[in-house]
């Protein structure tokens, strides 16, 4: 390298070195760097990305801070009003299957209403909820067959309830989870999906991937909650075409190339 070459290279590591001493002297940044370093996240350096344990428990306590109460936002008085109400909500927002259901419930009040109900009703009642020949398909079909093969009472196992009709890992997840407390899966709805993968905790797009990947790194325990807690922070904050970053408690620990700040 020429001498000037040499001359150039040392004053830009000069001013390189200069700028990081200015940064660390204002006090928040030196703190946001400090908060990022306690939580094992190293942006830019390519340390302590992704799902380490660390990084994962930084995301937990961020979740419980801003959601300790997260939960299922589907208004359901037992496990098969939940049931249809999650078949319902495919496509659709918990807003307006709450619309829909709070008639719906009171007009089929159980299992066997559902059962026998005249599909072109049922198909007028659930019609703003979108898709609704093949939900209503799916809800007398699962109805039907809680009914002769469960005894009207709804599944507790994964394997039985997927071989209901309209019901897939997703529906059973919320089922097991909010009606029964059994933790089998994660539920991996638009925001969880979408939440994992800015967050880094899964490279996958398939959901089913997308599950499996955060049944690796999220404790058993917290599996109900995180779930909940996503979909909440999904819904509020880390929006799809929008994510309000500024007001997001996870920030320091995200590297999204979707962040808005
Ligand atoms: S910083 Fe932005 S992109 Fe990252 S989790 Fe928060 S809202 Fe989502």
């Amino acid at each position: 390298m020429s001498g000037a070459g040499t001359h150039l290279c040392y004053s830009l590591r000069e001013m390189a070195k200069r700028r990081e001493k200015q940064t660390d002297k204002n006090p928040a940044v030196a703190l946001k760097r400090a908060t990022d370093r306690q939580a094992g996240v190293a942006r830019g350096g390519g340390v302590d990305r992704g799902a380490s344990p660390a990084r994962v428990k930084a995301i937990l306590k961020k979740l419980d801070e801003a959601y300790p109460a997260a939960t299922c936002a589907l208004k359901h008085e037992n496990a098969f009003q939940l049931l249809i109400a999650t078949i319902l909500s495919a496509q659709c927002t918990d807003v307006r299957v709450n619309e829909v259901t709070v008639k719906l419930f009171p007009k089929y009040p159980s299992c066997k209403a559902f059962a026998y109900a005249h599909p072109a009703e049922i198909e007028n009642d659930i019609r703003s909820t979108g898709f609704f020949r093949n939900k209503a398909k799916s809800i007398i079909g699962t109805s039907k067959k809680i009914l002769e093969e469960y005894h009207g009472e709804v599944p507790k196992t994964m394997e039985q309830l997927l071989t209901l009709p309209g019901v897939a890992r997703k529906t059973a997840n919320v089922v097991l989870g909010t009606a029964f407390g059994i933790a089998d899966g994660v539920v991996v709805d638009t925001h969880v999906q979408r939440l994992a993968e800015r967050l880094d905790l899964s490279k996958n797009s398939d959901p089913k991937k997308v599950e499996q990947d955060l049944m690796q790194v999220i404790p058993h325990e917290k599996w109900i909650l995180f779930s909940h807690q996503m979909i909440w922070h999904g819904r509020r904050i880390c929006q799809a075409r929008k994510p309000r970053c500024i007001e997001c408690n996870l920030e320091p620990l995200c590297y999204s190339k979707d962040k808005t700040i």
